[in-house]
């Protein structure tokens, strides 16, 4: 079973999920699966080879699933960035736009080191707002983003239009 395919049979349509006439996309099946969980973390990390990668860069929640064990294949460091009022040090903050109102993620300051090599990691694309402040937190310390990496992009969001500036890795799009 080829990545795409397993991407299309694992990962399930959940209705109305979080409010009326959205389709969520729930990976909870793919990752009980063994063998479908490995298949899709290989597939992750061989998509970014050769490049160096120091560290790995998680979005909560489910980009720490998925960014935690790419990021010791990889042989890179894990770091997470989490929504407000989370993380226990001095943080660097972005605020963005959502449908309704606005969310804000942080990263400590000292996660990234100038200079390190980035890869960001999250499970699906959607209108790019959580990726691009993801991408400005890093670079903001210094990182050079090498990448962001997803298993499913929402196409008819075109949350790729705010991430030309970025190499983007997708394994399926719907
Ligand atoms: P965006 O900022 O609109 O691109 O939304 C992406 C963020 O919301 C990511 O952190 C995703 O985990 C989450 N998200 C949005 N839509 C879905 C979905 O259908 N399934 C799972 N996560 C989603």
């Amino acid at each position: 079973l080829d990545v795409t395919d397993l991407l299309h049979k694992r990962v399930r349509d959940i209705p109305d999920y979080p409010t009326p006439g959205v389709v969520f996309k729930d990976i909870t099946p793919l990752l009980a699966d063994p063998e479908g969980f490995s298949h899709v973390i290989r597939a992750l990390v061989d998509r970014c080879a050769p490049t160096e990668i120091d560290l790995v860069v998680g979005l909560e929640a489910r980009g720490f699933i998925l960014g935690s064990p790419a990021a010791l294949a990889l042989g890179a460091g894990f770091v997470p960035i989490r929504k407000a009022g989370k993380l226990p040090a001095r943080v660097l903050q972005e605020t963005y736009d959502l449908e309704y109102g606005t969310a804000t993620v942080e990263m400590h300051t000292d996660a990234v080191a100038p200079g390190s090599r980035v890869l960001i990691v999250d499970d699906v694309l959607a209108t790019g707002g959580t990726a691009r402040a993801a991408v400005e937190l890093v670079r903001r310390a210094g990182g050079t983003v090498v990448g962001l990496s997803v298993l499913l992009e929402l196409s008819f969001l075109n949350g790729r239009e705010r991430l030309s500036d970025v190499v983007l890795h997708t394994l399926a799009t719907v």
